[in-house]
């Protein structure tokens, strides 16, 4: 492998079904960790929906040597669940987080509560001292319920000092949105890294429905590309893997930290674009 990067990371979701969970810790996760990654984060659904089945793979990582992440947020829990899973990843040697707000499921209604990702840092902190390292979402193209771009940045400030160590953006396609976003975040005083949030292209309506509801902005000649090669799924995979390769060799190249990617449990292109880099 010529990559040139010591950082890079991995993202999973926990599968609904055992087949599916088999499947994640016996072919995904073994052909993606051969990629040497410095952790892999597991997701956590909106409200803690998918809390047993997060805990359930993030231990099978960690069983199976990983360095694994479990994502976290608040959802309608009260503060003893959380202090209490809390204890039970730092109890199983889990030394990382990804700390997020969350977002309320649909028909949650007015009962859960969303907790600012600061709050959950300090809240972590208060409970199990240094022994996390913590991880919170930056926006390159800015949270969709940011009040400006520059109280976004802020806000992201209130989570390192907080305690946050690094942060994981959410995916982008422009690279420019990320440089640009590094150079505000500088000036208003973070100097932490910053790891740009990569996600493989495989399914142009997929990509667009996720896309629309967390602000990422695919561009037009992407998505005009797309659009052109309609059901021909291996064109669609060529192209992602090259448009992807190309903006993570740009990012490397231009002293991004490190990159995770959203593997969204597929080993390909994951494992194509890593190939890519450096050659
Ligand atoms: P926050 O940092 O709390 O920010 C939320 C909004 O509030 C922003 O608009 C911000 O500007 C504003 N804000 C922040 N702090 C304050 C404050 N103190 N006072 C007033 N306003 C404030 N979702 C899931 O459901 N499960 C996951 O596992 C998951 N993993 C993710 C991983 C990454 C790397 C990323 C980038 C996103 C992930 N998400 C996940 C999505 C995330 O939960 C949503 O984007 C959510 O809407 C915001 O979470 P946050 O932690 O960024 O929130």
């Amino acid at each position: 492998m010529s990559r040139t990067t010591d950082h890079i990371s991995f993202e999973y979701f926990p599968p609904k079904t055992e087949a599916g969970v088999d499947k994640l810790l016996s072919e995904t996760v073994p052909a993606l960790a051969a990629l040497d990654p410095e952790f892999s984060s597991v997701t956590y659904g909106a409200g803690g929906s998918t809390r047993e089945r997060t805990i359930g793979v993030v231990n099978s990582l960690k069983d199976s040597g990983a360095d694994v992440a479990p994502h976290l947020s608040f959802g309608g829990d009260e503060a003893d669940t959380i202090a209490a899973l809390l204890n039970s990843y730092r109890d199983a040697g889990v030394k990382r987080l990804v700390a997020l707000r969350g977002d309320l499921p649909s028909g949650m209604g007015g009962s859960g509560q969303l907790v600012y990702a600061n709050e959950l840092v300090a809240f972590v902190r208060e409970h199990t001292g240094d022994h996390f390292t913590i991880s919170v979402a930056a926006y390159p193209e800015i949270h969709p319920q940011a009040e400006s771009y520059d109280k976004d940045v802020y806000y992201l400030k209130g989570k390192f000092d907080a305690g946050a160590d690094n942060a994981i953006t959410q995916y982008f396609y422009n690279v420019e949105s990320y440089f640009y976003f590094m150079d505000r975040c500088l000036a208003a005083g973070i100097d932490k890294p910053i790891y740009a949030g990569i996600m493989p292209i495989t399914n142009y309506a997929n990509l667009a429905r996720f896309s629309k509801n967390c602000g990422a902005e695919i561009p037009r000649w992407i998505c005009q590309r797309l659009e052109g090669f309609g059901d021909d799924q291996e064109s669609v995979n060529k192209f992602g893997i090259e448009v992807v390769s190309q903006l993570c060799q740009t990012l490397m190249d231009n002293g991004a930290p490190g990159i995770h990617f959203y593997t969204m449990n597929q080993v390909e292109p994951t494992r194509q674009i890593v190939a890519n880099l450096g050659s």
